[in-house]
């Protein structure tokens, strides 16, 4: 399945002895993937909750892999992570997301773009700086470019990520919680953290119909955005009743199926043309 989830990668009821054979040879696959230059990006659009416009894109990686098909990221991201391949990966994502961005602005079109960060790619020594030559080589404005940082990972050490983040910031790439709501972040250290922008995790989202406490928690954290002088972005909107009671309780951003599926740029850019512009 293309967008699918963990269900495509692999065979479940295999034994953990299998399972562990099975991952080392995906790391060496994956090692082989960023050689063969098999990963690609697809593109999600975020919308204006009240206009309807087009105000962005989230960049998603996939693994076009030889045999198995197009891979979502719940397939690789993990192992990628862990065996240290991240950095690669993630480069390569935000290589392919600045030089479409930037084949946007020279056909006239000013897209904002984000992309997804590990908190692995953060730590790393000499991320900041390969960030900003991808930026010089790509000509890709730091003004268009967010990071969105998972919650729970970016909290486990604040002060660490501040530091890597203030040059980056200082270049006007900013930055996004990512999942938000499911971490374990302390409301202290929201203040000391660089971003300007919450993403309501998906699970918020999808319980609204049916749950109070999620409508009161996704009003909350509106309500909190907007008092901190913040972005907020619904994600995972799949019915026109939580577009109408996200738009109704003032939440500035949209994303979820309701709108699109995440698509390769060409796709991108038709749909969004027939879309209203940003
Ligand atoms: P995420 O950052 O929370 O991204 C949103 C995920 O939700 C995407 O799955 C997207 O396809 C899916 N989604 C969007 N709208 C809807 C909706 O209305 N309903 C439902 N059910 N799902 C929706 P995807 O592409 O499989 O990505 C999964 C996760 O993998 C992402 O979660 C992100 O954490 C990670 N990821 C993706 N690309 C990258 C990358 O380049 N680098 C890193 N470090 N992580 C990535
Ligand atoms: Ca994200
Ligand atoms: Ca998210
Ligand atoms: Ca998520």
């Amino acid at each position: 399945k293309r967008t699918g989830g963990n269900r495509a990668c692999f065979y479940n009821e295999i034994e953990s002895d299998t399972r562990a054979r099975e991952r080392i040879r995906l790391e060496a696959e994956l090692k082989t993937a960023l050689l063969r230059d098999e990963i690609r990006i697809v593109f999600q659009p975020k919308i204006d909750c009240a206009s309807m416009k087009v105000v962005g894109a989230e960049v998603l990686a996939r693994w076009d892999h030889p045999e198995r098909g197009m891979l979502a990221p719940g397939c690789f991201i993990d192992v990628a992570e862990e065996s240290g391949l991240i950095a690669k990966l993630g480069d390569r994502v935000m290589e392919l997301a600045c030089l479409q961005g930037r084949a946007w602005l020279d056909r006239g079109r000013s897209m904002p773009i984000a992309v997804n960060v590990s908190i692995r790619q953060l730590e790393k020594p000499g991320f900041t700086a390969r960030v900003l030559e991808i930026l010089n080589f790509t000509g890709f404005p730091a003004e268009l470019l967010q990071f969105e940082v998972t919650e729970t990972v970016a909290m486990a050490d604040p002060e660490g990520v501040s530091q890597t983040t203030k040059p980056l910031l200082e270049a006007g790439i900013t930055f996004a919680i990512d999942d938000f709501g499911t971490g374990y972040s302390s409301l202290a250290h929201l203040q000391r953290l660089p971003f300007n922008t919450f993403k309501i995790d998906r699970s918020f989202i999808s319980r609204l119909a049916a749950d109070h406490h999620s409508r009161s928690i996704v009003q909350t954290i509106i309500a909190m955005a907007k008092s901190l002088n913040y972005e907020v972005v619904a994600e995972g909107v799949e019915t026109e009743e939580q577009h109408v009671f996200l738009k109704e309780h003032g939440c500035t951003t949209a994303q979820g199926f309701l709108f699109a599926r995440p698509m390769p740029a060409d796709r991108f850019e038709s749909w969004s043309r027939g879309f209203l512009q940003p």
